[in-house]
This record gives C-alpha cells, sequence and structure tokens, in this order.
C-alpha cells in the first residue's frame, strides 16, 4: 500500500506511478517550490508521455548517450532548475552535477524570490554546494527575452557553453541558441517549440531519464574526447524525435484496433 495524504492507495492500482509522481509535485507545490501554472504544466506532459505509453523508449537512450557526451565535452556545462525540476528529482539533478562537473542554476518563468530561495535550499538540502541564479550581483539579463527567464548569472547560464534545461520554455530555448549555446532538454512533447528546437532532445518523463542519464554518465565518464565526439557526430535530432512521433502514432492505431 502506499500512502497519498492519509489515503491509502493499493499497489495493483494502473496509475500508482503516475498518481506517486503527482504527490510530489503537490508536496513541492505546498512547499513553495512550484508555481501554480507547473502544475498544468506537468499535465501536459502526463497527456503526453500516455501517448508514448509511459515507458522509456529505446530510441531515448541515444539521445541520453549523446546528452551525456556532450556534458562531458562540455567547458562550462549549467543544468537549469525550476521548480517542477526541484519537486521531482532533485537529489538526481545534484547527483548528475557531480558527476559531469556542471554548476546548477535556478531559473524561472514565475519568478519570485522566495520561490528561489525555497528551490535553492531544497537542492542545498540534497547535497548541493553552490547555487547560482540566486546573487543579485552576479545577474545578467539576455536580450530580447521577455519573460523573467531572462534573468541569468554571469558566471553560469551567461556563460555556459552546454546548458541542460529541462522541462524549459520554448522562447528561452530558442534565445540561448541564438546564443550559440549547446542545448539539451527533457521533454515529453515532441512537438514543443523547445523540443524542436534543442541541439539534443529526450523525450521521457524527467522522473525516468535522469536516472538513465545518470547511469549513463557514470560508464562514459572515463572515455577519452575522441570516443565522445563520434556519439555525438552519428546522433540525428530530427530523426530522434521523428521515432517518438512514430511511438504516439503505432500507440493510437494499436488502441483504435483493441477497442474495435
Ligand atoms: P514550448 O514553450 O516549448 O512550446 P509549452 O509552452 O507547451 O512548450 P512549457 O509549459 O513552456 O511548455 O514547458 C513545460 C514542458 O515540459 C511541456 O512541453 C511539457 O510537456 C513538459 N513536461 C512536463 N512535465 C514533464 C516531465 N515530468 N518530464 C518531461 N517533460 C515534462
Ligand atoms: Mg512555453
Amino acid at each position: 500500500m502506499n500512502n497519498i495524504n492519509g489515503i491509502e492507495i493499493p499497489r495493483s492500482h494502473p496509475r500508482l506511478k503516475s498518481l506517486l509522481i503527482r504527490d510530489r509535485l503537490i508536496t513541492g507545490f505546498n512547499n513553495g517550490l512550484v508555481a501554480h501554472q507547473g502544475l498544468m504544466a506537468h499535465g501536459r506532459g502526463e497527456a503526453f508521455d500516455y501517448l508514448l505509453g509511459e515507458k522509456s523508449m529505446k530510441h531515448t537512450k541515444s539521445a541520453i548517450k549523446t546528452a551525456s557526451a556532450i556534458l562531458f565535452l562540455a567547458k562550462l556545462p549549467v543544468i537549469s532548475v525550476n521548480g517542477n525540476v526541484a519537486a521531482l528529482c532533485p537529489k538526481e539533478i545534484v547527483r548528475l552535477s557531480h558527476i559531469i562537473n556542471a554548476k546548477i542554476e535556478v531559473n524561472l518563468f514565475y519568478n519570485t524570490k522566495k520561490r528561489k530561495k525555497a528551490i535553492a535550499d531544497s537542492l542545498k538540502k540534497c547535497g548541493a554546494k553552490d547555487i547560482l541564479g540566486i546573487e543579485t550581483k552576479s545577474r545578467k539579463h539576455i536580450e530580447n527575452l521577455d519573460s523573467m527567464r531572462r534573468v541569468v548569472d554571469e558566471n553560469g547560464i551567461y556563460k555556459a557553453d552546454v546548458v541542460l534545461v529541462p522541462l524549459e520554455d520554448g522562447d528561452r530555448c530558442i534565445k540561448l541558441k541564438q546564443l550559440g549555446k549547446t542545448i539539451i532538454t527533457f521533454d515529453l512533447n515532441p512537438f514543443s517549440r523547445t523540443s524542436q528546437t534543442a541541439d539534443i532532445t529526450i523525450i521521457d518523463n524527467i522522473v525516468r531519464g535522469i536516472t538513465e542519464l545518470i547511469n549513463t554518465s557514470q560508464k562514459m565518464s572515463n572515455k577519452n574526447d575522441k570516443y565522445l565526439r563520434k556519439i555525438v557526430n552519428a546522433f540525428d535530432n530530427k530523426k530522434n524525435i521523428a521515432m517518438s512521433v512514430l511511438q504516439i502514432n503505432n500507440n493510437l492505431i494499436r488502441n483504435i484496433i483493441n477497442y474495435e
């Protein structure tokens, strides 16, 4: 049995995993990490997860392997964290940052000082030492970006050559790309502007995909640059996204046949 808000959910419940993930978000919301709108953004993700079959796909593994290679090749990799990411997988984000030697920066669309601090504190509780995006001294603005996501840290996203932007907003993804940065994202929606713009689009629920990225990075940590570059050169992001769309298509066709 699993307990959510005092209500027992049987282990056999077919939506158990999904309900437990929702509960992480609600806890994050109650602790001041997640914005109201973050709950809805999660709903959009869930809908696509349903269509994708709620499991990691084979071809996603090659996106993850390539992401890992790019992160190891980077001079200054940064992981951008928002409220949903902090609520869903804070320990994993910190663990990944240690393995790939990346900085962590808090960057919010619905930006408040209070929420930024709550997110930074929760990441510190998980073992992060330095969290960027909080200090006002090193604050910089990304030009021609209207949302509050334009506020970045001079020593983080501003200077980074590679940015991991999970559950990202399309506006900023496009701007970061225009600034010449290599962008990696986790996004369940293969049609979002973020998915379509990023260099590496990992179409998976971050809750599942982040563990795969950690495990892959552990295995890749002793590989040389030549080996890593070969992986990057062989990867085709558009093709990889198309395979996810095909997966949705196949799942839809299968269900139509099942109900006939
Ligand atoms: P875009 O701005 O890129 O066109 P959007 O406006 O639809 O996309 P946002 O609300 O800006 O989306 O960002 C949230 C994105 O994160 C959505 O594409 C959603 O599908 C995705 N998402 C939500 N929850 C998860 C999750 N747990 N794992 C992976 N992706 C998720
Ligand atoms: Mg958006």
